[in-house]
């Protein structure tokens, strides 16, 4: 049977069925939570490959570093626990040089620095398939600052930090522009007005400052998934584990207005790319209606939706009312 017969999720499901679990919350949610001394430990772990997560035809090593801790304690976050600690394997093939590595390492210091981590081990071995990165992170919180993907309740409503679609058309302009940056043209890359897009792709932002504001208000989210793999997916795995649907109202969606001129420059749609595009690492969570006032008062947080029964189907729903069911199969084993 091919993998992506059944998609991502289902293959993991299929993968670690036989496996039980004696910890507050096992596999499942963007992080696994151990409670240890009244407290609770999260841990989360990801894997970054060449070719399939990254491309280092347009990819600084620098910011690569970077992205790979942001992409490791974005889960963390998505926990509602500041990340404190990361561990960093790495494979190594024969054409990287040591002042190569040390680049990569500056981006991983930079991140370190930024978000207040302490690297604290990791592995190191050769590769024979290009480079490999594995990233660890580590959180501590109170056991009441949790929160999963599960506590999404009927009426709450639905928010999202930043905006969307950016990171993943800075992507397909950087992959448009990848044989002029090869040196295979003379042309000049075109990326003018575009540097926010870039960037996005390039060096994402962990949303931690969003989990210090709502403690610093009292403010605890229902629920909580960091989007990783788009809005529409992790839209989805949010309603599944909350047993519960969404109604997203397609005039309230974050969508910078230069990445809807980067859409038209691309031949693309600014509203798939930020359903579908994933990589934003934003968070996406839900909020009790009676914190609407709180909610509302945060800067950069947009509500774009509500909680419906899951009786119901998940929704996106344009300005003249015209409904479009949001599916996602999860096919990308990334
Ligand atoms: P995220 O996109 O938030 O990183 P994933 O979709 O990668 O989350 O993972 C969902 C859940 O499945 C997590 O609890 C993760 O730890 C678990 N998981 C993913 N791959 C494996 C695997 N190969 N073995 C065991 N658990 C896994
Ligand atoms: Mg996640």
């Amino acid at each position: 049977m091919e993998i992506k017969e059944i998609g991502e999720f289902a293959f993991v499901d299929r993968l670690t069925k036989p496996f039980t679990s004696s910890i507050a919350q096992g596999i499942g949610d963007d992080a696994a939570v151990i409670e240890i001394g009244g407290k609770s430990v999260v841990l989360s772990k990801d894997l970054l490959l060449e070719g399939i997560d990254f491309d280092l035809t347009y990819t600084p090593l620098r910011h690569l570093g970077y992205r790979s801790v942001v992409k490791g304690i974005s889960d963390i976050a998505a926990m509602n626990v500041l990340p404190k600690y990361i561990m960093i394997a790495i494979g190594i093939s024969a054409r990287f040089k040591v002042e190569d590595i040390e680049e990569l390492y500056d981006g991983v210091k930079i991140a370190c620095d930024e978000y207040e981590l302490e690297l604290i081990g990791g592995d190191t071995s050769a590769s024979l398939t290009g480079l490999t990165i594995s990233v660890t992170a580590v959180g501590e919180g109170e056991k009441e600052d949790i929160c999963t993907r599960k506590g999404a309740k009927v009426t709450d409503i639905v928010c999202v930090t930043g905006d969307l679609g950016a990171a993943y058309l800075g992507t397909k302009l950087l992959e448009r522009e990848k044989h002029v940056l090869r040196g295979d043209s003379d042309l000049k890359p075109k990326f003018d007005g575009f540097e926010y897009q870039l960037e996005r792709a390039l060096k994402p932002r962990c949303r931690t400052d969003l989990i210090r504001h709502m403690k610093s208000i009292s403010l605890h989210p229902t629920s909580m998934i960091d989007l990783s793999d788009g809005l529409a997916s992790d839209l989805k795995q949010l309603c599944k584990a909350s047993a519960c649907s969404a109604n997203i109202y397609l005039d309230k969606l974050p969508i910078t207005e230069t990445t809807y001129d980067l859409a038209k420059e691309l031949g693309s749609d600014a509203t798939i790319a930020a359903m579908n595009g994933g990589d934003d690492y934003e968070m996406l969570f839900t909020v009790s209606i009676n914190d609407y006032d709180k909610i509302i008062g945060i800067n950069g947080v947009s509500v774009i939706g509500h909680i419906t029964d899951k009786q119901y189907d998940t929704v996106l729903i344009s300005p003249d009312g015209a409904e479009i069911e949001i599916t996602a199969p999860g096919h990308n084993v990334s």
